[in-house]
């Protein structure tokens, strides 16, 4: 087995070994990231859903009329596939909410739901 393997890295291994799928990287906050920053009040947004784990934010660039980012508060990497399965839920399950606040405040009928995680490398 190798052990030079670092956090928030997998390695399929070659031999016939299985995957070895380390734990998800986490930290706080991250001192570099625009989303932290966010999260943390150093740069002002426009918040419209707070709970312990998430923020929802306007974006400052929307390609539509109230696009809205959910930020995880501590940071994650942004490959969401790669969050634990707990965090994953509940995620979901704040979105779903943020949805229908949008659907009622704007009067839409559905609300799209992206979790691309380019760009930014924070949950979003
Ligand atoms: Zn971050």
């Amino acid at each position: 087995m190798r052990q030079d393997l670092t956090v928030n890295q997998f390695y399929f291994s070659n031999s016939t070994e299985n995957k070895i799928y380390l734990p998800y990287f986490k930290i706080m906050s991250n001192p570099n990231c625009i989303f932290c920053k966010i999260v943390k009040g150093e740069i002002p947004s426009y918040k419209i859903y707070e709970d312990e784990n998430f923020l929802a934010i306007l974006d400052v660039f929307p390609n539509t009329r109230g696009m809205t980012l959910v930020l995880t508060k501590e940071h994650y990497d942004s490959y969401a596939s790669d969050l634990n399965d707990e965090l994953y839920s509940k995620f979901f399950l704040a979105a779903k909410h943020i949805s229908k606040l949008i659907d009622e405040k704007l009067n839409v009928k559905r609300t799209a739901l992206v979790m691309e995680g380019m760009g930014i490398n924070h949950a979003h």
